[in-house]
């Protein structure tokens, strides 16, 4: 790996650590995720990164993929557990981490969190040229049950590219006996979710508020449904976006643009991540850190 690579992922690595601080000052009960959004979004930028893709804040049983709508009224409560999954770029080398911030406090959300946390080390202890991702989910999904919660088996971690938030190989938190293995100049995240009360599992919620270009495709009619993609290919560098950054960023009613999102998704042209949850009631913990396998060395960067 290139050392002005290395620099750049440092240097985004650098900014994620100020965003996180910020992340746990900011966020108490009573404040609106809209807010967190744009204030964590806006901080990455005036430091000089850009936004690998949307903040994700996932409360309760959602585990992944919300961000804001761009009225969104939803505010943090006590009582809640509410992942902070932040993407920072230079130069197009992200840095993908997460942490769960926990507003409820009981026994069992300070078990969930500790778990998850001791399982995201239990997986780094692992990390090195060569290691099979089945062995990295054994030692996460092990050290998950010492502590009698749930790994969620069908979320996984990945690799990291430039301009690309994910690529194979999947690091699995649970042992599914996967021999794909991790390689020399390459980056990686590694992102355990646990849960309780749960089945271990998610799902699509059927809701979508961050989207990725595909790719330019022929045939699409729809003048507006053009007019979006060629905006987002333009703007959005390849990266995940959210449809508040195109209704802030974009001349379009609120009616053509869901239009041509809907469209695009189904011409293909974009990727919809919808919202992940787990069973209505569970509550869901993830942590997250992005790391270098570099000349046989592991650099963590979170
Ligand atoms: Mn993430
Ligand atoms: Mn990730």
């Amino acid at each position: 790996m290139d050392s002005k690579i290395i620099e750049n992922y440092e240097t985004a690595a650098k900014v994620h650590e100020l965003c996180r601080k910020r992340a746990r000052d900011f966020i108490q009960p009573g404040v609106k995720l809209l807010d967190i959004a744009e204030e964590i979004e806006a901080l990455t930028q005036k430091h000089g990164c850009g936004i690998a893709f949307p903040l994700n804040l996932s409360l309760n049983d959602v585990a992944a993929h919300y961000t804001p709508s761009e009225k969104d009224e939803t505010r943090v409560s006590t009582g809640d557990v509410l992942k902070v999954d932040i993407g920072v770029h230079k130069n197009g080398y992200l840095v993908d981490a997460a942490i769960t911030l926990d507003f409820a406090q009981t026994k069992e959300t300070k078990n969930l969190i500790t778990a998850t946390q001791a399982a995201l080390e239990a997986g780094f202890s692992t990390i090195q040229e060569g290691v099979e991702v089945g062995t990295i989910g054994r030692a996460i999904e092990t050290s998950l049950r010492s502590f009698g919660v749930d790994p969620i088996a069908n979320l996984s971690g990945h690799g990291i590219d430039e301009y690309t938030a994910h690529c194979s190989p999947s690091i699995p938190n649970v042992d599914t006996g996967e021999t794909d293995v991790l390689e020399n100049g390459q980056a990686y995240a590694m992102e355990p979710f646990a849960s309780i009360h749960g089945n271990g599992r998610i799902s699509d919620a059927g809701i979508v508020e961050i989207f990725e270009v595909n790719g330019l495709v022929p045939g699409i009619r729809n003048v507006n449904a053009r007019k979006l993609l060629d905006f987002c290919a333009e703007t959005y560098d390849g990266l995940p976006f959210a449809e508040r950054w195109i209704a802030r960023d974009l001349d379009m009613s609120a009616f053509a643009r869901k239009t041509a999102l809907r469209e695009l998704v189904k011409y293909g042209a974009l990727e919809a991540h919808g919202v992940l949850k787990e069973k209505k009631g569970a509550i869901v913990a993830q942590f997250e850190t992005t790391m270098l396998i570099n000349k046989g060395k592991v650099i963590r960067l979170v």
